[in-house]
């Protein structure tokens, strides 16, 4: 890849190496039997790979959103489940990182880095979507403690993680400024883990809810100050989304080499199907399409590793960027793999072949950490505060 300084473009070559031995074998399988895949997360520690975007002094590498999006897209390319486990771990301690205290860092990050810990982040409650502020999970402040009741869904490792970044109002009357962020463990009194979902893709990684009955969390795992939650959880997304970008592009990728290949063989009419000008054209414009996302996607990482670690609001063009790379490469993931399915004609909606899967894995990349329409009114948002209307 053009521009990827040595170091990196060794990376990207390890971790394809370890998808193709470690994760193509039972990618299939773990779809569908859709069970979580610890095997994986060994695969992974193994490697170190959970450390790539973390800071160094807290046992990561220091690669920042970068080396996270390269790694998260190489893992995808063969399974998006693998590459979902490092883009999770950064979405549940971005908030720590960004947030944290001195001592918050030292007890969690190393824990995440090693990948003795897994991390996951709790934003999302069924009456509160793409509208975040409007959750309804309280936290009281009693003495050294808060307590915590309400529940939040659709949070990926729900039952898997140890640590989960939750988000609940302290003051609800003050909407988003009155929401605050805590660190809660899987061990926390008076938390659990409830229901989890099915779903259409990513099939292997638990997405399901969080229960608070009175959950008793230390004052000690508040993050920032109270208030501070809604500006959290935005800091978070507007960098964690590169990683789903980065998942997106994976799958294109896998759709896109698998579909290549499978044309060279297939014949009909006597001759390869890749002879043919009209699927030549498909090929070329998955191709460009991918091509054109990850290029976005790496300009958006860059941009955002300038930036500094912290709570201070982005300038609108970096978090622009960001919306659009996951804007634009999961929407060519779910192209490029509707079109890979289209190349492979009916062989193509079998299971035997892996894009079927890859198609059902992309859906996703257009609706977690911000739909589509929500990426697209931060795009818009921005543009217009660039001509002095507020976003
Ligand atoms: C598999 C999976 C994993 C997830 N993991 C996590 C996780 O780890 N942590 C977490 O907190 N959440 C997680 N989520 C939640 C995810 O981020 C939300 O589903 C997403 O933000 C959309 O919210 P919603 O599903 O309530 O849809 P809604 O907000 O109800 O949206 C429904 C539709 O309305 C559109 N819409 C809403 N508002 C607007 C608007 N202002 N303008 C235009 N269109 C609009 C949306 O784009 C969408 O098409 C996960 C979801 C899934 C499915």
């Amino acid at each position: 890849m053009t521009g990827l300084p040595a170091e990196l473009l060794a990376l990207r070559q390890a971790v394809r190496e370890l998808a193709e031995s470690r994760i193509a074998p039972r990618a299939a399988e773990v779809d569908r039997t859709a069970q979580f895949p610890w095997d994986y997360v060994e695969a992974l520690r193994q490697h170190d790979l959970f450390r790539v975007g973390l800071p160094e002094a807290y046992g990561g590498l220091g690669l920042g959103l970068l080396g996270a999006a390269l790694v998260t897209e190489e893992l995808s390319r063969i399974d998006a489940v693998a590459g979902l486990l490092v883009a999770v771990q950064e979405l549940g301690t971005l908030p720590i990182v960004l947030a944290g205290s001195e001592e918050q860092k030292k007890e969690f990050l190393p824990r995440c880095a090693s990948g003795e810990c897994l991390a996951a982040f709790g934003l999302t409650e069924p009456e509160a979507g793409s509208d975040a502020a409007a959750g309804r999970t309280r936290a009281v402040r009693r003495g050294d403690e808060y307590v915590l009741d309400g529940m939040k869904h659709f949070v990926t490792n729900a039952g898997v993680a140890g640590v989960y970044v939750v988000f609940a109002h302290t003051d609800p009357a003050a909407g988003a400024r009155g929401m605050s962020a805590f660190i809660v463990t899987s061990d926390t009194p008076g938390f659990a883990v409830g229901r989890l979902q099915h779903k259409m893709g990513i099939r292997g990684s638990t997405t399901g809810e969080l229960l608070f009955d009175g959950a008793r969390v230390p004052r000690s795992r508040l993050l920032g100050r109270e208030g501070d939650g809604f500006r959290i959880a935005m800091a978070t997304l507007d960098r964690s989304r590169t990683t789903i970008a980065a998942q997106a592009v994976g799958i294109a990728q896998g759709a896109l080499d698998y579909a290549l290949a499978y044309a060279r063989e297939r014949r009909q009419f006597g001759r390869p199907i890749a002879e043919f000008e009209g699927l030549q054209f498909m090929l070329a414009d998955m191709a460009t399409r991918t091509e054109a996302a990850r290029q976005l996607l790496y300009a958006a990482c860059a941009r955002l590793d300038e930036e500094g670690e912290g709570l201070a609001r982005l300038p609108a063009e970096a978090s622009r960027l960001s919306a659009m790379a996951k804007l634009f490469a999961s929407d060519t993931a779910m192209q490029v793999t509707t079109d890979a399915v289209q190349v492979l004609g009916g062989y193509g909606y079998m299971v035997e072949h892996p894009v079927e899967r890859m198609m059902r894995d992309a859906k996703i990349t257009q609706i977690y950490e911000g739909t589509n329409q929500i990426q697209r009114l931060v795009v818009a948002r921005s543009l217009l505060e660039t001509l002095g209307v507020a976003r």
